[in-house]
């Protein structure tokens, strides 16, 4: 029997790409729970009765699961993207059916004997390289998912693996809820003096959405929220000292009392996961966590850390005291200690005065058409591919989400993929990512089913009549977050559980992305993609050498910044015992002690708000932005060695990329493909260097 399509639930219309046009929180549980029940069935035909070999286990498999994860995928997204109460119940009401359907592939006794059968089988050695390490994978990860696990010590393993999903959705629910329920509107002028226009601009939409719709960027009322776009350029210009102490620790406490504490949660997750990974015959969760990713062990980790930290920890001292000595002279208080929620307004002003130049000045020259025109000019030199608007082709959640195609150089298309660069503080999640939402497939008919990806950023909005003008920390982070992209779109492997980002260690997914920022920085490209979004003009030969030596401005503190996190991460995950001595909160301080300069406030608790580890893949795995900054920074080290201003060493450089890191992806190990890019294993020595910390 069919059904008119206009009646037929848009979750379950097997299509190439999900109806977000359609999508309605109401068709969520009836559409997963259908998903999920044909899957169980599908798996209960699996389990008793199917070869052992490739196409009969692991890409069956792979075909079977793709409906639900496909439905999946896009609910998820859109709680992301356009939350409501009505969809994130929906969510709720469900998520415990699809967490428990996937465990039960992960745990299927029958498909782990049949796979190990296979593994073990003559017909192992006629696999190509990335089915051998699918298999590989898919084995490590059941055996780490509890597969040898029986009776009662299997149950509860499930039993917290459930826990600990809930556990996570609720965190960063909290979070959300947090940073949207504190506002402060402010109606004096003096209040907001020294704030730039578009942040006033933001601050009176802000209030307008509230209410005040009398609220102009000239005369108020003006709201000052935790958002993203508001906060962080609110603590860098606004004057008034007490105002910016408020926010801080408005900012610093979010997710930290009542109903909406994440401190429980946050005992409660760490003692599930040390519990887990007890079970599985592991000392600790970091040592569960890294048995998957390319680093090889918590030494190598801890290694690299203390690297970073004795590079760093001198410069961010003499940081502080350079902008102590600034603030001093500058506000002509000789005693002045800096606060923290001094830093980063003083550090605005000593920037602005030893480059001369504001995030406000250059974002004229950084409007996102001609920024997407550059970026996308790039990709073409470097990988000889075309991106291509392709609005209007495509069904969108928001007016303002792009889709865009990306062909060949022969012109065939060879993947798509959406961009939704504006924060939406009402309903969409902070922060910038990349998702995959088709992986590159080959249909039992020989076709070729495209890969397609999100891009999310949370840009600062047009405003008036403007376009999106970008600070150039935005313009990074859209780089960013393609660079993701042209890993899931450029892959070549023709299997779908190794292709693009699938299979790629953690701790090495943002080494194109880290890569694709260092473009940022170079001039031609530059010139590509800043001109005054009015006059024409493009980016001034002064304002271009301010940027680059703005780099490595601070980069002490930064990286100093990033290792205290990522080793409050690791201690977290691998010393911590729930039962110990030491609370969470202790840990925080003894590792702050080691990997701050100015010391955390007492009532600190931004662990409450640290959804990376908490609510996130990244739990005992932060360390892996400075892992993969390794890999990225030598890689464009390959760029620099063979001539930034050879075009054709630059063309024969960018295809040997695409050739390797874009193309194997996850089929191959991440140092493998890092040799055969660079010809030899990485170095920290780019790194520093690009730094300034060597
Ligand atoms: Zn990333």
């Amino acid at each position: 029997m069919t059904t008119a399509a206009s009646d037929a639930n848009p979750l379950l219309l097997a299509g190439w790409l999900p109806r977000y046009d359609l999508i309605q929180p109401e068709h969520v549980v009836p559409a997963i729970r259908q998903l999920v029940a044909a899957l169980a069935a599908d798996l209960d035909a699996l389990e008793a009765a199917g070869p052992a070999t490739w196409d009969g286990l692991v890409a069956r498999l792979t075909v079977l699961s793709q409906p639900l994860n496909d439905a999946w995928g896009a609910v998820n997204h859109l709680t992301g993207v356009k939350n409501t109460p009505e969809l994130r119940a929906a969510h709720e009401a469900v998520q415990g059916e699809v967490v428990a359907v996937y465990m039960r592939i992960g745990q299927s006794r029958p498909l782990y004997e049949r796979l190990c059968a296979l593994r073990d089988g003559p017909d192992f050695a006629k696999l190509d390289g990335g089915q051998r390490r699918v298999v590989a994978g898919i084995l490590r990860d059941a055996e780490l998912s509890g597969v040898g696990l029986d009776g009662v010590a299997k149950a509860r393993f499930q039993a917290a693996a459930m826990e600990l999903a809930e556990l996570s959705t609720r965190f960063s629910n909290h979070v959300l809820d947090a940073t949207k329920g504190f506002s402060l509107t402010v109606s004096h002028p003096s209040q907001v003096e020294g704030c730039p226009p578009s942040l006033r601009a933001a601050m009176a939409a802000g209030a307008c959405a509230a209410g005040e719709t009398a609220a102009t960027p000239e005369a108020g009322p003006w709201r000052v929220s935790l958002d993203g776009p508001v906060f962080g350029p609110f603590m860098e210009h606004c004057r008034d000292r007490e105002l910016r102490a408020q926010l801080y620790r408005a900012f610093i406490t979010r997710a930290a009392t009542g109903e909406a504490d994440n401190l429980p949660l946050i005992e409660r997750i760490l003692r599930l996961r040390h519990q887990q990974a007890r079970v599985l015959g592991k000392a600790s969760y970091a040592e569960l966590s890294l048995a998957s990713k390319m680093a090889p062990g918590i030494a190598a980790v801890h290694g690299l850390l203390d690297e970073l930290r004795r590079a760093a920890r001198p410069k961010a001292t003499a940081e502080l005291a350079d902008l102590t000595a600034f603030a001093r002279q500058t506000s002509g208080e000789p005693a002045l200690e800096l606060a923290l929620w001094d830093v980063p307004f003083w550090a605005e002003r000593l920037r602005e005065s030893r480059f001369a130049y504001t995030d406000e000045e250059l974002r004229p020259y950084f409007a996102l058409p001609r920024v997407l025109d550059g970026m996308f000019a790039l990709a073409q030199r470097l990988f000889g591919i075309t991106v291509r608007a392709a609005d209007g082709e495509a069904p969108v959640w928001h007016e303002s989400v792009r889709f865009f195609r990306v062909a060949d150089a022969d012109g065939r298309d060879i993947a798509a993929f959406w961009l939704d660069p504006y924060s939406r503080p009402a309903d969409k999640r902070g922060g910038a990512w990349m998702d995959n939402v088709v992986d590159r497939t080959i249909r039992p008919d020989g076709s070729l089913r495209l890969p397609v990806a999100h891009l999310v950023c949370n840009q600062t909005p047009p405003v008036g009549d403007a376009p999106s003008l970008m600070t150039f920390r935005e313009v990074e982070t859209l780089f960013h977050e393609f660079g993701h992209g042209l890993q899931h779109l450029l892959t070549r492997v023709p299997h779908p559980e190794c292709a693009g980002i699938n299979r790629v260690e953690w701790d090495a997914v943002e080494l194109p992305s880290q890569f694709m920022e260092n473009w940022c920085y170079h001039r031609p490209t530059l010139d590509g993609l800043a001109r005054h979004w009015q006059t024409g003009v493009a980016l001034p030969d002064d304002l271009y050498r301010k940027i680059v030596a703005a780099r490595t401005y601070r980069a002490g503190s930064t990286t100093l910044r990033q290792v205290y996190f990522s080793t409050i991460d690791l201690d977290l995950h691998h010393s911590y015992r729930p039962d110990g001595e030491e609370s969470v909160l202790d840990v925080q301080r003894r590792i702050a002690a080691d990997n701050t300069i100015l010391p955390p406030l007492p009532d600190d608790r931004f662990l409450c708000s640290f959804s990376h580890i908490f609510a996130g893949g990244y739990a005992a795995g932060y360390y892996s932005y400075k892992w993969a900054e390794v890999l990225s920074a030598d890689a464009f080290g390959a760029f620099i060695d063979a001539g930034l201003d050879d075009p054709a060493a630059v063309v024969a450089t960018g295809r040997r990329f695409r050739d390797t890191v874009l193309s194997l992806g996850g089929s191959q190990h991440p140092l493998e493909v890092f040799k055969a890019f660079r010809g030899r294993e990485p170095s920290v020595r780019a790194l520093l260097e690009a730094t300034g910390l060597g």
